[in-house]
Order: C-alpha cells, then sequence, then structure tokens
C-alpha cells in the first residue's frame, strides 16, 4: 500500500521506516520519517502501529481513497514485452537447418479487481482480498496465485484505462461475490465496505510463432495469459507428430525431424511414412522405385524382380529359388468341382480334357498343372479376365516346360 502511494520504505528488523513526503509532515509534527513497529517487542513511544485500524493506518487509507477511486497495479513477475515471451518460446524449439521466428504478437492488458477488506485472523487484525476476474467471475487462490494476482507492484504511470461503466460491473460483482462469501462463513454478518480497491492489469499474448527452413514456412498459433505462456508441441500436418524439434522434407514440407528420412535409393529427404522397405534388399526408398510382389504381396526394388523359370511371371527374387517361384513350388491337388477350376473350364472349354489338376495362386493370376497321357500341361490365367498369360507343356518326365505359341493355344482351349 505503501509503494502504490509512491512512498520510500525501508526495514530495518522489526522497525520499518516510512519517508514522508513533504506536504505530509505537518500531520505528523513536522517529522520526516514514521517508524513503524512491525512486531510487537518493536512497539516504543518512538513507533506507530502497523494496524490499519491505528492512526497511520488509517491516515494511509485516506491518502489511498484520495489518489482515485481504483489504484492500479500489475503482477510482479508478468512479461512486460513480447520479447519476453518470444525468447520463452524459442528456446523450447531447434528446427534443422532454419529457425523459429516470431509471426506477430500481441499483448493486451485485462483487468482483475482486488477487493481488500478488514478482517482478523487469529485476533489479529489483517487485510483479506477478493479478486474478481475482467469478466465478473470469481478468481480461486490457485488462479490468484498463478496469474501473479498476490504480488503486484505499482504502475507508476498511465496505467490502462477503464470506462467507468466498466469498472462499477466489476465492483458490483466483487461485492456480490463478497456479500456470498461473507454469508456463507457467517451468516448474520452484513457485507463491510471494502478498504480499498484496486485493479491488477494482467496481460494476455495472442500471437503466431513461425518456422522457416529455407522457402519453406510452417505457423504455430499461441494464445493465453502472458505468465503463465508455455511453448506448445508443434503438430505436423503431413505426419500428425507433435514435436519441438523440426526440420523440412527436400519438397519444402515443414514436419517433426524424427519423421523425416532418406530415400536409400534416391537420397531424397521425405517424410518416413512415404517410404517403404524393399523386401530383398531391406532398403528403405520411395514407393515409386518399386513393384509390388505378386506371391509375396510385398514391395521389392523394380530391379530385384525376375521371371520365374515355370510361370514366366514376374517375381521378387526373394521368393525365387533355384529361379521358381514359391507359388510353382507349392501347387496343391484340387477336385474337379473347386470353384477356382470350374470358373477357367467354364471359359476355356477345352482343358477338361486334362486330369488330376494342381493349382496354386499368387495376388494377380492362378497356375495350374494337369496331366494327359504322357503329357503335362502348365497353364497360368489372369484371375480378374481369366485371359491366359501363359501355356505351356512337357512330357511327363522332364521338369522344362515348352511354351506354347499364340497361334497354337486354341488347340488346348477349345
Ligand atoms: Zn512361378
Amino acid at each position: 500500500m505503501v509503494a502504490q502511494l509512491g512512498y520510500e520504505w525501508e526495514e530495518t528488523g522489526a522497525v520499518g521506516q516510512l519517508r514522508l513526503h513533504e506536504s505530509d509532515r505537518p500531520a505528523f509534527g513536522g517529522r520526516d520519517t514514521v517508524r513503524v513497529a512491525l512486531q510487537e517487542s518493536a512497539v516504543d513511544a518512538g513507533t506507530e502501529s502497523i494496524d490499519l485500524k491505528s492512526g497511520l493506518g488509517s491516515w494511509l487509507l485516506d491518502r489511498l481513497k484520495e489518489s482515485g477511486l481504483a489504484v492500479h497495479v500489475r503482477p510482479r513477475e508478468q512479461p512486460m514485452a513480447v520479447q519476453d515471451i518470444s525468447s520463452r518460446l524459442f528456446s523450447a524449439y531447434r528446427v534443422e537447418n532454419g529457425r523459429a521466428h516470431l509471426g506477430g504478437c500481441q499483448l493486451t492488458d485485462f483487468p482483475f479487481l482486488r477487493l481488500s477488506f478488514a478482517a482478523e485472523e487469529e485476533g489479529q487484525p489483517c487485510v483479506r482480498h477478493l479478486f474478481v476476474a475482467y469478466d465478473g467471475t470469481s478468481v480461486s487462490d490457485g488462479q490468484a496465485q498463478d496469474l501473479g494476482l498476490i504480488d503486484v507492484e505499482p504502475i507508476a504511470k498511465s496505467p490502462p484505462r477503464i470506462e467507468e461503466n466498466a469498472l462499477n460491473a466489476l465492483v458490483a460483482s466483487g461485492r456480490r461475490i463478497a456479500a456470498k462469501n461473507s454469508s456463507s462463513r457467517d451468516p448474520s454478518a452484513s457485507t463491510v465496505e471494502p478498504l480499498l480497491i484496486t485493479l491488477v492489469w494482467v496481460k494476455q499474448a495472442v500471437g503466431q510463432l513461425h518456422f522457416t527452413v529455407g522457402d519453406a514456412t510452417a505457423a504455430l498459433p499461441f494464445s493465453g495469459w502472458a505468465k503463465l505462456i508455455e511453448a506448445q508441441p508443434f503438430v505436423a500436418k503431413g505426419s500428425g507428430a507433435s514435436c519441438y524439434h523440426l526440420a523440412a522434407t527436400d519438397d519444402g514440407r515443414i514436419d517433426a525431424y524424427d519423421e523425416i528420412a532418406t530415400c536409400d535409393l534416391s537420397g531424397r529427404r521425405v517424410l518416413r511414412q512415404e517410404l517403404v522397405t524393399c523386401s530383398v534388399t531391406g532398403k528403405h526408398v520411395l514407393e515409386e522405385f518399386t513393384e509390388s510382389c505378386p506371391v509375396s504381396g510385398k514391395p521389392a526394388l523394380t530391379e530385384q524382380f525376375a521371371p520365374c523359370a515355370t510361370c514366366r511371371q514376374r517375381v521378387s527374387k526373394s521368393v525365387l529359388t533355384r529361379d521358381t517361384c514359391t507359388a510353382c513350388q507349392k501347387m496343391s491337388k484340387i477336385k474337379k468341382d473347386d470353384p477356382r477350376l470350374v470358373w477357367i473350364l467354364g471359359e476355356h472349354g477345352g482343358l477338361d480334357r486334362w486330369k488330376r489338376w494342381q493349382l496354386s495362386e499368387t495376388q494377380s493370376v492362378y497356375i495350374a498343372q494337369a496331366d494327359r497321357f504322357m503329357k503335362r500341361l502348365l497353364v497360368v490365367v489372369d484371375k480378374e479376365t481369366l485371359a491366359i498369360r501363359y501355356l505351356a507343356t512337357s512330357s511327363r518326365m522332364s521338369s522344362t516346360w515348352t511354351p506354347i505359341e499364340s497361334a497354337l493355344q486354341a488347340e488346348y482351349l477349345s
């Protein structure tokens, strides 16, 4: 209170010294300093009591009332400038080959009302504060502590302005809250007048952080009470990851550093999710350099494909053993009424002359084998269109297949 009035105050042990302004001295017998006993032990003829009801206490209150309806203060600890906030936020982020900067920040003062009432605690007179938020709601003790409403300092010059109506509305809210509080503590109590009305101006910050790597930029908005603002994680659009460590892909997308990886084939820096693992070499590469193997269903680098010596389908090398794919090696015997065979024979009636069918399938084709007299037949059929992909024969004793030219295939198929 002393500081709010612009007096100098010094404490030595249990005694405080208040330096009076020239104009105040007559009221204190011409003295320039008043000694105040801060503890019972320091009370003597030369000291004044700290009690608000004492001569000095009520004199100080009168001075406060003279100084205007409300005293303007602000939390002692709160960011006063945009740089205070930005430096705190920037330190939370790391931008690989780039930087974080402020894309705009506005600080706005919001008035919190503090009503101070004379009270008693364990028989000792004291002051009890009640806080009202700028929107007229009550402020909990925890909130008051967090926002710095307890430890305040006066605003020496040009405090923020508040319309008289707005101030009156705040004071009215405060009185209502005070009345409610005191009646719940002591139903017979009547609300007393506040000793002092103080406006605590609390800064709110609204702005945006920008992260830049080369030509790429990403924004992260922030808002909140300046004192409480903390760096929030950047949520990347591409990967969806939350992070404080950022980087950019080669094509200029900013994402989490951990979500960016290098294509082992092209050396391009892309999102990890855009890379696939080659099932033959184990390399992490862009999908565009791979094909899906019809036998394993897994991607492999295009250069890691070779034809199967039996079915002649292009398959990844990981499913080839001695030039034959896993599908050709694992043929199973099927009955004549197997729906897959029924379907194939329905399309190519001539095949019905063959017996003892075996079948295997990949993602794209059926591979079927059958016998007739001393010959064997191999037929590879597209699963979707039932078109013949490959047709070959062999003698029952041989393991090599002789392809049947398309011009001669009709003989077998119809
Ligand atoms: Zn094969």
